[in-house]
């Protein structure tokens, strides 16, 4: 029977340090809100020094021995931990609804893509078997070990408090690390549930740790020696940052950044098709996706097609507390936010954009007090415009009209951000040329949104991620691992003399 839950009372959310609820020194506190409502729901503490030292000495203490287990039994622990997940997943998708405000169905889709990351994590034996090769030279062996880095972190954003950081831990456990994992302090109350449910699996204490915080909290990761590597997704300046400092600390870095993803449109795309993807890649999650569509790019004749359809779908959205079965989309995250999103509407007036759907002032009845805005359309977008160049992360769909797939290509490529791309074509060779040409880190043909499965690794490019290792997949495997050669040869077969030249195989 473990001890009363933070997250089940009306007391402050709090970290959660060597398999158990950890109050922390930290004096400070901050709203957690509950976006559809307005009113605040909980406050969560924000970590000192200290705290963040409590739980790094934590992982620290416990990495010995979890490094030392052998994978197929991390691999257990982690089985048991998909048991449990699969159980409670509905408590934790209503728990993202609470504090993120996105819709059910949609929270539930985020557990389940976290979920598919632990099913690729069972597979540690697998996934650590190392290459062996026999006989290098007359007796001697070559192969490679991939062991465990000791302390990790994990730094994540508000927009997937499960899914985000199970892109990481998993991994980083199966691997042999203990794991310290700051969410974001908007909704974070799923770490804690899913620090629980691990504790129930069976992880051993220290292996995995929750620290509440802001900068103060990640500076002291950043700069920690005992922390070996940083995980981070979130926004693209403070990427920069967690890249720079951390590796000025001689740490391992993978910072995933900020995004503005095009959604191509050629003209012989399936019409229907291409605007049901641009409704649902726009504006789902209320745009709070770092693999949302923000920018359809509508090549010739298509415009005219594709725009009269998206403002009357626009218009119609279903907007509604994230609880509601046929809610579409739900609130902003925080009031702050949903003022940046309509700033940058006022924004995209003032720059000459045409405004087709304005969401300004959209307010579902009896939720009022609620951090809404609706579905935004704007057309005749160009290069030039600031609603184009940045990063709006709200539901707010910029279309720009090219004349050609060229045209098209090149303002992808130009573009600052390469993290998610669409092309929508009935061409293979269009497809083929637009996959081989684009420099954006992940490509969907015909699909709006190609976040990689578990197994095939998620990262962009350009200004979407610092570093050079993508998150989950064997990529993730390799950046939560440190490579070793190993070469053998045992007495009887080592020949008499010393060797001045460079080896080579006899
Ligand atoms: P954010 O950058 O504000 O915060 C991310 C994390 O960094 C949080 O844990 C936060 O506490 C911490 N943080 C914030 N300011 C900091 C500072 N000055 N110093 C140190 N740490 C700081 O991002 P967010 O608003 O939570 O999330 C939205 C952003 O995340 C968007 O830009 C979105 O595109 C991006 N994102 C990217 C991906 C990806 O895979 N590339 C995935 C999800 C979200």
């Amino acid at each position: 029977m473990t001890a009363p839950l933070p997250y089940t009372s009306s007391a402050d959310i709090a970290h959660f340090i060597a398999g158990a609820p950890y109050a922390g020194s930290g004096e400070r506190r901050q709203a957690v809100y509950n976006p559809a409502t307005g009113a605040v729901a909980r406050h969560v503490r924000l970590a000192a020094e200290a705290d963040v030292h409590a739980a790094v000495a934590a992982a620290a203490a416990a990495f010995p021995a979890w490094a030392e287990t052998p994978p197929i039994r991390r691999a257990r622990v982690l089985n048991n931990f998909l048991a449990l997940l699969n159980q409670h997943k509905d408590t934790l998708a209503a728990m993202i609804t609470a504090e993120h405000g996105k819709v059910f169905t949609d929270a539930q889709g985020e557990v389940m893509r976290g979920i598919d990351i632990v099913e690729f994590a069972c597979g540690a034996p697998q996934l650590l078997k190392s290459d062996f090769t026999d006989q290098v030279s007359t007796g001697i062996d070559n192969w490679t070990l991939r062991q465990p880095l000791g302390v990790v972190a994990g730094i994540t954003p508000f927009n997937f408090p499960c899914m985000v950081p199970m892109w990481m831990f998993p991994v980083a456990l199966a691997c042999g690390n203990t794991f310290v994992l700051k969410p974001s302090e908007r909704d974070p109350s799923p770490s804690l549930f899913i620090a629980d449910l691990l504790k129930q699996a069976g992880l051993p204490d220290g292996v995995f740790n929750v620290v509440q915080g802001d900068k103060l909290a990640v500076d002291a990761l950043l700069t920690h020696p005992d922390v070996k590597a940083i995980s981070f997704v979130g926004s693209t300046p403070i990427a920069q940052y967690i890249y720079e400092t951390g590796a000025h600390h001689g740490k391992r870095v993978q910072a995933l950044g900020g995004a503005k993803n095009h959604m191509v449109v050629m003209p012989d795309a399936d019409v229907e098709q291409a605007v049901d993807a641009l409704i649902g890649a726009a504006y789902g999650s209320a745009g709070e996706r770092c693999m949302a569509i923000s920018v359809a790019v509508l090549v010739g004749d298509v415009a005219d097609k594709v725009m009269p359809k998206l403002a009357e779908r626009a218009k119609t959205l279903k907007i509604k507390n994230g609880m509601a079965l046929d809610a579409e989309m739900g609130p902003i995250v925080t009031r702050e936010a949903r003022d940046r999103i309509e700033g940058y509407i006022a924004l995209g007036v003032e720059e000459g954009a045409q405004l087709v759907v304005d969401g300004r002032g959209v307010r579902p009845q009896g939720l009022e007090d609620g951090f809404w805005t609706g579905g935004t359309l704007f057309d005749h977008v160009t290069p030039q415009m600031r609603i184009y160049q940045e990063e709006i992360f709200g539901p707010v769909l910029a279309c720009v009209r090219v004349k050609d797939f060229a045209e098209a290509l090149d303002l992808v490529n130009a573009h600052q951000y390469g993290n998610g791309v669409a092309c929508f074509t009935s061409d293979g060779n269009v497809a083929r040329e637009f996959s081989r040409r684009v420099q954006v880190g992940m490509v969907g043909i015909n699909v709006p949104i190609p976040v990689p499965m578990a197994w095939h690794g998620f990262g962009g490019w350009k200004k979407s991620l610092f570093g050079d290792m993508h998150a989950y997949g064997e990529e993730g495997v390799r950046f939560y691992t440190k490579q070793k050669s190993i070469m053998q040869r045992w007495p009887a077969s080592i020949g008499k003399g010393a060797e001045f030249v460079m080896p080579t195989a006899k």
